[in-house]
């Protein structure tokens, strides 16, 4: 049996998060009643001319940096025609041969190693409208409120070898859109969405089959199954003895299935020609530049160092980086200086994480601030406070502007971990259970518990336990 390897490229069509559409002033914004949010422009009627959303370009240059493509900047629009209900125009406003950046790349974590995949082209578009279907209706309906909505397409180059490396370049595209701010990325809204490619080849040959092409996939995990679903049919096909065909076909996710659309359109299908209604988009070198400027460290090189540095496992460093607010407040915390970046995850991923589920509150929502969390953090490393304290202490500092020290001074729950006052405190109560040290020494272990529990209380509930039971034993050891 001849072994194959996977061949993925996928096009990501992002919704950028503009105040108004690509080419006319409507609203772009999601949710609102069917048709209110066009007009004669996006809808296409005669006499009527676009005009480019200053925004959209930016938007795209800035994204073009993150990927590390070349920017183009003197580039066109060009006109794709179809007919769709959709599509009142009965084209789309889209880039053909000059997009607006090209020849990039995104670094991304795939099981502990780093890897490269290459981004073809970014070019702007705009949506098409979105039909609707209803019971009360035999028939399809249409709402033009997505016509003209600003999209970027980013296409990969066909580096990506199997389906989790796809989640991971996919993860890396979606966190680079949010942390600069370029698309809000809530797929349930379809803000972004997926085009999938799929093709097999021969296991140490370099020469690509034939591919199949999945469109609007629509969450990250259906591209995952719907990549196992086609490399493992094409596999099958070939195995057969039969030949895979360029084709479009339909994820079905609900049914864990694909079926053929259509054989596959080629460009030229599309009679694509330069947009004569829009000029010329030029650039300047220093606006491009200066978009460049604005870009920070991005989430994915991140991840990179969180793991590199801190020693974050990769699944907790994703995790983190995944959230804004989150990677913020881990990030502050950390170069506060007080405490290890490794308990910070901890306490980033468990209680915090369990606070903004269960209230939805956001952290900046809360009174706690990054130098609280540290403040806090260092007072249990340090053995001051019990960890069963800490979780008091942060309780009381999500609602309230006071310190973690203030708070453990108010509550008493300041640890003895003292060891002569806690030596006098054992000696004491096991002077008063000459029983259950003579039942310990004959072998009833749990006799050990009690007398723990009787030292703990003489302390009242603040003896550092490890401290205790180890002086505990000492006694028992010398008596
Ligand atoms: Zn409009």
């Amino acid at each position: 049996m001849k072994e194959y390897e996977i061949v993925v490229g996928l096009e990501v069509h992002a919704e950028l998060n503009t105040n108004s559409k690509i080419y006319c002033s409507c609203n772009n914004e999601f949710g609102l009643e069917v048709n209110t949010q066009c007009c004669p422009i996006c809808m296409g009627m005669p006499g009527t001319l676009p005009t480019l959303n200053e925004k959209v370009v930016e938007k795209a240059v800035k994204m073009g940096h993150a990927l590390n493509c070349s920017i183009n900047r003197i580039c066109k629009q060009d006109r794709k025609n179809y007919f769709y209900p959709d599509l009142p125009k009965a084209y789309q406003i889209s880039q053909f041969d000059v997009p607006l950046c090209e020849n990039g790349y995104v670094d991304v974590l795939v099981d502990g190693e780093e890897k490269r995949i290459g981004v073809t082209r970014i070019h702007i578009e705009e949506d098409a409208g979105k039909l609707l279907h209803s019971n009360n209706f035999d028939g399809s309906l249409v709402d033009f409120n997505r016509c003209g909505v600003p999209l970027i397409e980013i296409v990969s180059e066909p580096d990506i070898r199997s389906s989790s490396e796809a989640k991971a370049y996919l993860d890396a595209i979606r966190a680079i859109l949010q942390y600069l701010d370029i698309s809000d990325c809530k797929m349930q809204e379809g803000s972004i969405r997926c085009d999938v490619n799929v093709s097999i080849m021969e296991k140490g040959t370099n020469k690509f089959g034939t591919r199949v092409e999945m469109k609007n996939v629509n969450s990250f995990s259906a591209v995952v199954r719907a990549i196992e679903y086609e490399a493992n049919r094409q596999i099958e096909v070939l195995n057969n003895g039969g030949e895979i065909t360029q084709e479009t076909r339909r994820w079905d996710d609900a049914q864990g299935k694909n079926i053929l659309l259509r054989s596959k359109e080629d460009a030229h299908d599309y009679r694509y020609f330069p947009e004569p209604d829009l000029l010329t988009i030029v650039l300047e070198e220093d606006y491009v530049s200066e978009l460049k400027s604005q870009i920070t460290e991005l989430p994915n090189k991140k991840i990179v160092r969180f793991v590199r540095d801190f020693g974050l496992s990769q699944i907790d460093a994703i995790t983190i980086v995944d959230s804004i607010e989150k990677c913020k407040l881990f990030e502050d915390t950390v170069s506060e200086n007080k405490c290890s970046p490794k308990s910070i995850a901890n306490w980033i991923l468990g209680d915090i994480s369990k606070f903004m589920n269960d209230s939805k509150l956001q952290i900046s929502e809360t009174k706690l601030t990054s130098q609280k969390l540290a403040e806090l953090i260092e007072l249990i490393e340090s053995g001051k406070i019990s960890n069963a304290a800490g979780k008091k202490v942060f309780d009381i500092l999500l609602n309230e502007d006071k310190s973690a020290m203030e708070i453990v001074k108010e509550k008493g729950l300041m640890q003895i971990s003292d060891e002569n006052e806690l030596e006098k405190i054992v000696n004491e109560v096991m002077s008063n259970n000459e029983k259950s040290i003579t039942d310990y020494k004959n072998g009833k272990t749990n006799a050990l518990g009690f007398l723990t529990g009787q030292c703990m209380k003489a302390t009242k509930g603040q003896g550092n336990p490890a401290k205790l039971k180890e002086l505990i034993l000492k006694y028992i050891d010398e008596h």
